[in-house]
Parts: structure tokens; C-alpha cells; sequence
């Protein structure tokens, strides 16, 4: 089953005089349950699909189809519906907010949607019991990467987007965070998509999407994933 279907999106940015080509007439469909890499250079436009995929960001043409809503034509409070609801996001830097705790940044998400999972709960899973009040500052880059999964995944999202995870994490402590996403695919059920140039990851993906200067080159299937342990 198609989750999203991206259909023909090109992103324009203007730039002064200077356009700017982030993304060249592009289309992919994301099937329901599956893990994505999307792997390629700094600069290849990524992130810009990423944050297309999240409703952050809307294409210069083409449309976006979730669930067979088409989002590319939403009103900006659905598309805001569809990000807090439907949608869980890792970011590279963990975005935590500093002055609350752990605990309170994970309730903060599970505030926005109906039935989400308990935040002590989470929080155990992620293996932060023990740190539920401490602040962000208080925690170590992997700490505070596990409170983000914990916050994007305690609302049981149907699509989570994950850009640069590891990025700034030691080797050892990123594959903690893949093996926690991992988790979160096959237990929870979503979708996952993560962004990357550490070509590494991709062995646990489903599928690898590969893009160079702003397109898909290449879409390789990948049937034995590796679990990242
Ligand atoms: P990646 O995530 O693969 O590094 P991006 O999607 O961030 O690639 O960027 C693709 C291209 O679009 C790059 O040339 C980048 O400089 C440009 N770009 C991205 N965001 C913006 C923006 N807000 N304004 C102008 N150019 C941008
Ligand atoms: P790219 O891989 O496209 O070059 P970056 O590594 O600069 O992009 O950023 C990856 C993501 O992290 C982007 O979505 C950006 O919004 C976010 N990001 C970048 N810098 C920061 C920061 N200092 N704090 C929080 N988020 C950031």
C-alpha cells in the first residue's frame, strides 16, 4: 500500500537574481511499514524532500499525495494538522527545548495527538528511565538524540522522518539510534524515512533511494536488511 506519493515535485529557491534547481522534477511512491534510506551528497537535495514529505516545506510544481489526501493543495491548518499528527521528525541536532525536561519534551508531542503512547513508557523503551527530569544540557548527544526518538515516536506516527540522525553522534552511539528506529518501524508499524550521507545505514533499509544534484538516480532494493546490532 502507497503511504505518500510524490508526483513530478521540482523545488524552486530564489536567491536574488540566482535560482536555485534543489530539486528536479522528482516522484516516488512510499509504501506503508517500509524503512528508507535516502542516501547522496551534501547538497542533493535531500533535506528539501524531506521537509517536503513532513509538510514543512511545499514543491514549486507537482503534487503530494498522503494517504490520498493531496497535501500539495492543503490549507495551511491542515498541512499543520498533518505535521503534528501524522508525522514524527529526528533531527541531526535532537531540536530539544532547553528549558524543559526530558520527560516534558516527550509530553509536549504526546499532547498533540489523540492516544499516544505513555511518555514513561517511551522514555523506558528508549532506556531513559532514569533521566525523565533531567534537562538537555544535562545529557550527552545520545541522550539527547533518544529523547527526540522518544518524542517523535510516542505519538505513534504514521510517517517518521528522520534527517542526518547520527550526524552528530560517535559511530558506536549512532547505531544505537538506527537500532532504536528500526524498533520503532517494526513495532509501531511506521513508516520510516531517513536522510543520510553515511552510506553504512543503508544496509538496514528496504529500499535506497539514491539522489544526485537535486533527482533520484538510482532506487535499490535491498531484500535482506541488517539489523544494526
Ligand atoms: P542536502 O540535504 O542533500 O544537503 P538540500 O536539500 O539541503 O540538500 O539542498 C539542495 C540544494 O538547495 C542546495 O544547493 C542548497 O544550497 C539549496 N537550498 C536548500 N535550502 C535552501 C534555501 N532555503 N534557500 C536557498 N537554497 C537552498
Ligand atoms: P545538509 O545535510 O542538508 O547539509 P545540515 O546538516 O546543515 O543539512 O542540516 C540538517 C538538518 O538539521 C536540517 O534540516 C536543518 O534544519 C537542521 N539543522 C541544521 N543546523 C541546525 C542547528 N544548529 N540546530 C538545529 N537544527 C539544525
Amino acid at each position: 500500500k502507497v503511504l505518500m506519493k510524490l508526483k513530478g515535485i521540482t523545488r524552486t529557491y530564489l536567491m536574488g537574481e540566482v535560482t536555485v534547481d534543489a530539486l528536479k522534477e522528482t516522484s516516488l511512491d512510499i509504501y506503508e511499514g517500509e524503512l528508507l534510506v535516502i542516501l547522496g551528497p551534501s547538497g542533493s537535495g535531500k533535506s528539501t524532500l524531506l521537509n517536503i514529505m513532513g509538510g514543512m516545506d511545499l514543491p514549486s510544481t507537482g503534487e503530494v499525495f498522503f494517504d490520498g489526501e493531496n497535501l500539495s493543495r492543503a490549507a495551511e491548518g491542515q498541512l499543520t494538522a498533518y505535521r503534528r499528527q501524522e508525522v514524527g521528525f529526528v533531527f541531526q541536532f535532537y531540536n530539544l527545548i532547553p528549558d524543559l525536561t526530558a520527560g516534558e519534551n516527550v509530553e509536549l508531542a504526546a499532547g498533540l495527538v489523540e492516544g499516544p503512547l505513555s511518555v514513561t513508557e517511551m522514555l523506558k523503551e528508549v532506556g531513559l528511565a532514569t533521566r525523565i527530569d533531567h534537562f538537555p544540557s544535562q545529557l550527552s548527544g545520545g541522550e539527547q538524540q533518544r529523547v527526540a526518538i522518544a518524542r517523535a515516536a510516542v505519538k505513534k506516527p504514521r510517517l517518521l522522518l528522520c534527517d542526518e540522525p547520527t550526524g552528530a553522534l560517535d559511530h558506536l552511539t549512532g547505531k544505537l539510534m538506527l537500532s532504536l528506529l528500526q524498533k520503532v518501524n517494526r513495532e509501531q508499524g511506521s513508516t520510516v524515512v531517513i536522510v543520510t550521507h553515511n552510506t553504512p545505514i543503508s544496509a538496514m533499509a528496504q529500499r535506497i533511494v539514491r539522489m544526485s544534484s537535486g533527482r533520484i538516480s538510482e532506487i535499490i532494493e535491498n531484500t535482506s536488511p541488517l539489523s544494526p546490532e
